[in-house]
């Protein structure tokens, strides 16, 4: 198994949206509280070997994954902020 130390950056529509494989351990957390329910698992495999997550275009930038997240895997970009 390798692991990926790297973020994976999700180009979404209102949040670039960045998931650092080798620190999730795949608990599910961010998944449980999306409160628009955008995240699901992903085939790039996470710190233990089990799935990561990836969001989709669903996704409001509202931050919460990021905040939930135990281990710091996610990051999230508004991306008008980036523009402005
Ligand atoms: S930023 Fe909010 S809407 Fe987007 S994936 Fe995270 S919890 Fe879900
Ligand atoms: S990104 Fe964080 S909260 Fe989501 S499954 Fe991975 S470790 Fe758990």
């Amino acid at each position: 198994m390798t692991l990926d130390f790297n973020g994976r950056t999700l180009e979404l529509e209102k949040a670039f949206w960045t998931l650092f494989p080798g620190l999730c351990k795949g608990c599910g957390l961010c998944v449980e509280k999306c409160p628009v329910d955008c995240i699901d698992w992903s085939d790039v495999l996470g710190v233990y070997g089990t799935p990561s997550v990836e969001a989709d275009n669903r996704c409001i930038a509202c931050g919460i994954c990021q905040n939930v997240c135990p281990d710091c895997a996610i990051r999230i970009d508004k991306r008008k902020k980036l523009i402005n």
